[in-house]
């Protein structure tokens, strides 16, 4: 595209600002940990500070768990355990409705704290997050009194107390896969959010408090790594749940190795995106952008490697290109933004070696010509072409807003490439051909295959990988079966 084209495309699009309303919003300065049905302070009595990540100032101050804190959560869900698993499936299945009901009574809250201290646009959080994990509680509680016909002749048991720790790139909608399938199978729960994303999952504490659910089967509690150590290592949690990097994955798994506790892992992933030359371009060009630079490209499944058939793969480049000048990048709260701020100032250096990285290795960089704001984190959206199998772009997962670009001739081929990847979590296939299509979802190795589409969510649907992605599945019926024990 020459200059002045982009001149001419750019001063036909462009907008106002349309910063989304704050004043509903009711952030405290300070948190205390949610245990036992109340908020109480950290037997420490230390606090961190969450930053919000399109500016970096602080937003307000979280309590820090230790493992005294976390000794006291366990126990109050051990507590609980007796009388909410012996709760008919009834009466559990209401506090669940009540809480998805409470989430979309204040779900405009939800979403503007959640683009707030996670950095994501307010047209994500507001259109998908919050409205995914009500749905998610909505979707587990019609669970709660059908655990019989879920594993029929099975007489499913709850398993204990359930250790659940999740990731902030979707703080409130993994606490809700985490949270909503636990309950419904009469478990009890100590969660803990990650570190730079602490806010919606307390808001949530709140609303789970306003629920009326027994005191003790929802824990909640804030930390850091250490926190999440002393969850996994507590000899009184039954079962741990885990969505993050490999890395931390790999050590909870070696540290629940020879225990009693049940695992489940969702972790890292390194997503083929394939377009075939008789997939309907420009649609495949739009599922292309969401594949990577959906919430920053902070997706486990994000499609980071696209493949793009030869024949086709000029105008496709082109055409992304194109799409990608018209990426708006800024304030979160702006429901014109389609790219948000880099969750953390730590991630935010991970993307950027990763860039030099590939400028190192010979890739060709393409970034549009965005203004990125002064303060807080930001990256343009970037892809690389003239990369191949061997670039650590290609293997390694980013987990930001960029894309490393390679083509293809035969479908053999593109399998072949796609599988090579110590991942299996996602992939997507374009093409107009269902038959394409069924082939290529028995041949990728990879927990989610989308066809013509790419990074769609739904409650009743299983999620999950396989070789360093993890284990287990979330979401739709598969999801109850990690917390259930058979006689
Ligand atoms: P981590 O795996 O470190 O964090 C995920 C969660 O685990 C957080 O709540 C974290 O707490 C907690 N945690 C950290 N260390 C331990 C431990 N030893 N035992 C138990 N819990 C622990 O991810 P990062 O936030 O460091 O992200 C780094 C990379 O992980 C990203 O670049 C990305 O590649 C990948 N990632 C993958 C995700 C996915 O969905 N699959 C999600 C997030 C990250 P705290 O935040 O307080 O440190």
């Amino acid at each position: 595209m020459t200059k002045k084209d982009k001149n001419i495309f750019k001063a036909s699009w462009s907008y106002d600002e349309a910063p989304e309303s704050t004043d509903h919003v009711q952030i405290k300065k300070q948190y205390d940990l949610y245990i036992d049905g109340k908020f109480t302070k950290p037997i420490k009595g230390k606090y961190f500070a969450s930053y919000s990540p399109s500016d970096n100032k602080e937003i307000a101050k979280v309590a820090e768990a230790t493992q005294e804190d976390v000794d006291k959560a366990v126990k109050a869900a051990n507590r609980a355990f007796k009388s909410w698993s012996e709760l008919p499936g009834k009466e559990r299945g209401k506090y669940i409705f009540r809480i998805a009901r409470l989430i979309q009574e204040r779900a405009r809250e939800f979403s503007v704290i959640e683009s707030l201290d996670g950095g994501k646009p307010i047209r994500e959080s507001r259109d998908i997050d919050i409205p995914l994990a009500a749905n998610h509680f909505f979707y587990y509680a019609g669970w709660a009194d059908k655990l019989e016909y879920a594993f029929p002749n099975r007489k499913p048991k709850p398993v204990g107390v359930a250790g659940q720790i999740i990731p902030w790139n979707f703080p409130l909608l993994m606490a809700a896969w985490k949270l909503a399938p636990a309950l419904a199978t009469g478990n009890t729960v100590v969660l803990k959010p990650a570190e730079t994303t602490p806010l919606t999952a307390l808001k949530l504490a709140e609303i789970i408090h306003e629920s009326g659910i027994p005191k003790g089967v929802v824990n909640i509690i804030t930390g850091a790594g250490e926190t999440g150590a002393a969850i996994v290592n507590h000899p009184n949690v039954d079962k741990i749940a885990f969505t993050g990097s490999t890395g931390v994955g790999k050590y909870i798994q070696k540290a629940t190795a020879g225990t009693n506790k049940k695992l489940t892992l969702e972790l890292g992933g390194k997503g083929a995106n394939i377009i075939f030359e008789d997939a309907a371009i420009d649609q495949a060009v739009e599922g292309i952008v969401n594949a990577i630079f959906f919430n920053q490209g902070h997706v486990c499944c994000a499609g980071s490697r696209l493949f793009v058939q030869e024949s086709v793969a000029d105008v496709v480049i082109e055409k992304l290109k194109r799409r990608m000048e018209t990426l708006i990048v800024g304030n979160p709260l702006d429901k014109n933004t389609d790219i948000g701020a880099i969750n953390s100032k730590k991630q935010l250096q991970t993307i950027e070696s990763y860039i030099k990285i590939g400028l190192n290795e010979g890739g060709e960089i393409y970034q549009p010509d965005c203004k990125l704001p002064k303060n807080g984190n930001w990256c343009a959206p970037t892809l690389f072409i003239n990369v191949s199998q061997s670039h650590r772009i290609v293997q390694e997962e980013i987990f930001g807003p960029v894309l490393a670009i390679q083509t293809f001739r035969t479908i053999d081929e593109v399998v072949e490439k796609a599988n090579n990847t110590p991942f299996g979590l996602s992939a997507g296939v374009w093409t107009e051909k269902g038959s394409k299509i069924f082939h290529m979802t028995q041949k990728l190795n990879a927990g989610v295959v989308w066809a013509n589409t790419f990074n769609k969510f739904d409650a009743t649907s299983p999620f999950g990988g396989y070789k360093e992605s993890g284990f287990g599945r979330e979401g739709g019926l598969h999801g109850l079966k990690p917390y259930v024990k058979f006689e």
